[in-house]
């Protein structure tokens, strides 16, 4: 399939790239390919699909998010705010490694920005998960650990978890040592986290370790 605009490859397919991967596996290599040359939802996005993912087979862990945002949409690069410095701070990890396909996935539920509306960003396409993620989530075979990140990517990857976010990542050892759901790492949480020191003090010494035992 041709890629429908060259210039709108995001940093993080050029590192995919870089390394190798996923061109030393045909079928990795032609998934990231139709992902991005997809325009299925275009229709309903405010900008251009620009689809925003990071994948590689050997990635042992998966940070599953929601959407990119408006900025996300124009530098391409996941996580590249204050948000993405805070979890790599959970997670014990520098940007090298963060940015490491081969090393660390990211495959947020929607690809493109969905556009913002009243009280934010709008949910992420729907059509996309629908289209891609059982196919993306089966290209990644060797993935250890799961963040689960915000509400639609806990819907999905955690379909029997009820009850408050607080509720649901107080559970977390339910989920451990294959999953971890987590609020989302935003500034806009801050509250949140002052008002539940035990996520600091209890989830994210045992988060950092995961971490480095999987990498
Ligand atoms: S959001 Fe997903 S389904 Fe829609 S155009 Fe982007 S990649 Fe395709």
């Amino acid at each position: 399939m041709r890629l429908r605009n060259s210039r709108a490859l995001p940093l993080v397919d050029r590192s995919l790239q870089m390394k190798g991967n996923p061109s030393d596996d045909p079928e990795s290599s032609q998934l990231v390919e139709d992902i991005r040359a997809c325009t299925l939802c275009r229709e309903n996005l405010p900008l251009n699909p620009r689809p925003i993912l990071q994948l590689d087979p050997r990635a042992k862990i998966l940070v599953a998010g929601q959407a990119p945002g408006r900025k996300t949409h124009q530098s391409g690069i996941p996580f590249d705010d204050p948000s993405g410095d805070r979890l790599r701070d959970w997670m014990g990890i520098d940007r090298s490694v963060f940015y490491d396909p081969v090393r660390i996935a990211i495959l947020p539920m929607g690809f493109c920005y969905p556009g913002t509306g009243k009280s934010g960003d709008l949910p992420p396409r729907k059509e996309c998960a629908d289209t891609w993620r059982t196919r993306a989530l089966s290209s990644l075979p060797n993935i250890q650990l799961t963040l689960v990140i915000g509400k639609y990517a806990l819907d999905y990857h955690l379909p029997e978890a009820a009850g408050t976010l607080t509720h649901i990542v107080q559970d977390w050892e339910r989920y451990w040592p294959k999953i971890l759901p987590l609020p989302h790492p935003s500034p806009r949480n801050n509250i949140w986290i002052k008002r539940n020191p035990w996520f600091p003090s209890e989830v994210l010494p045992v988060l950092r370790d995961r971490v480095q035992a999987c990498l």
